[in-house]
């Protein structure tokens, strides 16, 4: 018998759980875009959006959702042939790297595998020997979904420093904003880039670039850019369809509106990176006693405790995990991530991963809830897994 009536969970990295606040915000007939509360309504947000990413300088919004984020800011940065360096910790390096091949520029890729973090001193050691300074970024991805792998972006930064290099550090904080701790201005990031659809709570549909002074420079030499991504007219517009390039999004400008009541004005941006870590705590104790029992083949995918994203776990179940994934959305109401990157889609090892988003919406009661069917799940398909998980996320929760 199925017990999957009641309220649905969907606890995949993106898109995450929509607040029915947000939801409810969104429920309006369409507004005047020429004059009256739109056009304030947007002013209001840049700030709020500014306080989420840390940063003092410019940010601007584009309809898309993160691969448009991640052209946007590779056009304005870039002119065909550049050479950008990519540190790769999961598959979200390759498909940015995809699309800056696509806009012609050169790319190096330093992969550090599946399972570790960017090697900020080894990406210093490259900077060094590119004495002529050929290369004109580094794209890190703080936090890579795949994966779940979280990198020390402000060790990228004193590594570009102490190679004396002028390469732009630009930072995909797709998984990461209003999750995991990030600080672009303290950390020295010199653009970030961010959706709604994950920390942010707002169905898919908008995603921003942060920028600051130095990739305004480089916006000057980039030949990249075209009419509709350019981020000049869209940060200072001195008409207001500039801001969109055209029509705004007028229904998810009141989603996020609501969203960031709720993060930076209710709950606060520090509070909310306190309440990720504490529920991914809860999710790395569960796994800690599941992974400890007698012939389990249940695995968290990254070793090092410093280097897991409070956002996202990415979990190894070999031959299992697709099983245990059905089992709990049939069953239980319950929607998990599919692995990705870890293995080709078409094989057998492809169902031996699977992922679990914490990321947004999410209280104490939610996490429990996820991991309590997980540990139903290991019950009733007999996969072997330790005992007390349960027991051990309780404890961490309850601090
Ligand atoms: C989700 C995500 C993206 C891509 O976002 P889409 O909205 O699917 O285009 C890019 N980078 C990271 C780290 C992500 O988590």
């Amino acid at each position: 018998m199925s017990l999957a009536n009641g309220p649905k969970t969907l606890a995949i990295p993106g898109p995450s759980m929509v607040p029915d606040r947000v939801l409810r915000a969104m429920h309006k007939p369409s507004p005047n875009i020429y004059h009256g509360p739109l056009i304030d309504l947007t002013h209001s947000l840049i700030p709020d959006l500014k306080a989420v990413a840390r940063t003092e300088h410019d940010a601007t919004i584009y309809i898309g959702n993160g691969h448009a984020a991640w052209e946007a800011v590779l056009a304005n940065t870039h002119s065909r042939g550049d050479l950008v360096l990519v540190p790769r910790t999961g598959s979200f390096a390759d498909g940015w790297a995809e699309l800056a091949r696509g806009l012609g520029l050169r790319v190096e890729m330093i992969d550090f595998g599946n399972r570790d973090p960017i090697d900020a001193a080894a990406i210093g050691e490259r900077l060094r020997e590119d004495k002529s300074h050929e290369i004109r970024s580094v794209l890190a991805v703080h936090v890579d979904t795949s994966s779940s792998i979280r990198s020390d972006i402000a060790a990228l930064r004193r590594e570009i420093d102490a190679a004396g290099h002028p390469a732009l550090l630009q930072v995909d904080c797709m998984a990461s904003m209003a999750c995991d701790r990030f600080e672009m201005d303290e950390w020295g990031a010199d653009t970030a880039i961010a959706g709604c659809q994950k920390g942010l709570m707002t169905p898919t549909g908008v995603c921003f670039v942060f920028y600051n002074d130095r990739a305004s420079r480089a916006r000057e030499r980039a030949d990249c850019v075209t009419g509709y991504w350019d981020w000049v007219p869209r940060t200072r517009p001195e008409i207001y369809f500039r801001y969109f390039g055209g029509t705004g999004p007028t229904h998810h400008l009141y989603g996020l509106r609501e969203a960031l009541d709720m993060i930076v004005h209710e709950e606060g941006v520090e509070n909310v990176w306190t309440r990720h870590a504490r529920v991914a705590s809860a999710v790395h104790a569960a796994f800690d006693a599941w992974e400890a029992g007698e012939n389990t083949a249940l695995e968290l995918n990254v070793r090092d405790p410093a280097s897991r994203s409070h956002a996202v776990t990415a979990i190894r179940l070999p031959g299992r995990a697709t099983e245990l994934r059905n089992w709990v959305e049939e069953e239980m109401g319950l929607t998990l991530g599919i692995g990705v990157g870890m293995a080709a889609p078409d094989t057998p090892e492809w169902h031996g991963f699977f992922r679990i988003g914490h990321m947004g919406h999410l209280s104490g009661h939610s996490i429990l809830g996820t991991l309590g069917t997980i540990d139903t799940a290991l019950k009733a398909l007999g996969i072997p897994h330790g005992t007390g998980a349960l027991d051990r996320a309780a404890r961490a929760l309850a601090g």
